[in-house]
């Protein structure tokens, strides 16, 4: 389905998005909307076409639009104190740092403004402990993972997105995901560390096994090799636990943060154990913005409103609510292959491309996303009702059948 067919009224969006073209550098193919505001899970464009959304800004706006703690956090921040650098310490940041170190277990914090830079901190963390143990430089991450879009990102990623840009960042490996085997034939004294998604997002909502995952944190242990949990997309609550790994029973060395820790407002976080911590000194790392108290005071609110039992709780109930009944839609309709995820981390992976399903959901008043061809994203707000979820459901459903008639 082409942008051409949608049956909506989207005039004002359509001119807007002519507009961009002219000049946005065409990185992202964007969808021909324009959305002007939003409310909980909804999202209404500049042409008053109102939607639920269930792609929450790619796993970000986890409280929804317009949160109103959220946004009275930044407007009280706003009148304060917008920014002073990491030379001074200021009340936000340091509170997140003990509450965010708290509730992951982990000893040490550096605040970022992004995913990828979150991962490229992460591995200088683990390259400096490493090199300070006699070891190698040299990274392992998972066929299919993603990690961000920097040069590090890059040479951890697919190799389809290092096309075009080399020379790549050299001391990155990849080995298939969930094969202990290929892991223990790498593990060398050149081995600094291992990256994982405990739940691959961009890859197509793939969860690690446990068996893995725990195999993994064993071996890593035994041989002093940095195990690196990117939970960039699945934490912060999006599993029904705060963090994905909570599931897996295992803690990880270093732990990347990003999206939902701030709702929208650009943030994210490394968090460290003391032992690789230890390895960093005075201006190994450094950043102008990240920390600063406005990313601070949202995230706070954003991490209070989130580390509550009940309300993770919740998460896992809709989330398996939601898994329970597109198993059922999957029953019923041969082109849906598999549904998978945790909590709100879902992928529904189809026969065929799921691009045109989105615009025909889109269509239909739902924000979804297509990841990895053939998989349809839901990663809503985790604050979406069981009324949201079946109105998805009946849209999925509408949709799947509109397209199969053609
Ligand atoms: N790591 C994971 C697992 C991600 O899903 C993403 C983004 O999708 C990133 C890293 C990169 O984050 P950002 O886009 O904020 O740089």
């Amino acid at each position: 389905m082409s942008e051409q067919q949608l049956s909506l009224n989207t005039k004002k969006s359509t001119e807007l998005h002519e507009s961009d073209q002219a000049h946005y550098l065409p990185t992202f193919k964007r969808m021909p909307i324009a959305f002007e505001k939003g409310k909980g899970c909804k999202l209404w464009d500049v042409d008053g076409n109102k939607y639920l959304d269930a792609l929450a800004g790619i796993a970000v706006n986890s409280l929804g639009h317009a949160h109103p703690k959220v946004s009275a956090t930044i407007k009280e921040q706003a009148d304060k104190l917008l920014h002073v650098s990491n030379f001074f310490v200021t009340r936000p940041q340091v509170q997140l740092s003990q509450e965010l170190t708290q509730s992951a277990s982990l000893d040490h914090v550096f605040f970022t403004n992004s995913g990828t830079e979150s991962f490229e901190g992460a591995v200088k963390i683990a390259r400096k402990y490493a090199h300070s143990k006699g070891r190698g430089g040299t990274v392992l991450s998972m066929h299919n993972c993603f990690h961000g879009r920097t040069m590090a990102a890059i040479a951890a990623g697919k190799p389809k997105m290092q096309k075009g840009f080399d020379p790549i960042p050299a001391g990155f490996k990849q080995i298939p995901f969930n094969d202990i085997d290929a892991f223990k034939k790498e593990m060398d004294n050149d081995i600094a560390a291992v990256v994982i998604e405990p739940i691959q997002g961009e890859g197509g909502i793939i969860p690690a096994d446990l068996g893995f995952v725990q195999d993994l944190r064993y071996l890593c242990s035994k041989n002093d090799i940095v195990l690196i949990f990117d939970e960039i997309q699945c934490g912060m609550g999006r599993t029904g636990r705060l963090f994905a790994h909570e599931h897996f029973g295992v803690k990880p060395d270093i732990m990347t943060l990003a999206k939902a820790l701030g709702n929208g407002m650009p943030v994210g976080a490394i968090l460290s154990n003391e032992e690789v911590s230890d390895a960093i000194e005075f201006g190994d790392h450094g950043t102008t913005f990240g920390g600063n108290p406005i990313a601070c005071a949202t995230a706070l609110t954003v991490l209070q409103e989130i580390n509550q039992e009940d309300f993770l709780e919740e998460v896992e109930e809709k989330g398996n609510y939601l898994i329970e009944k597109l198993i059922g839609l999957k029953n019923e309709m041969d082109v849906i292959k598999e549904v998978r995820g945790m909590g709100l981390m879902v992928g529904v992976e189809f026969e065929f491309e799921t691009a045109p399903l989105v615009m025909k959901m889109l269509d239909k008043g739902v924000v979804a996303n297509a990841t990895a061809q053939n998989v349809l994203r839901l990663v809503p707000p985790l604050i979406i009702s069981e009324k949201e979820i079946d109105q998805l459901l009946a849209v999925i459903y509408d949709s799947v059948v509109e397209l199969q008639k053609k």
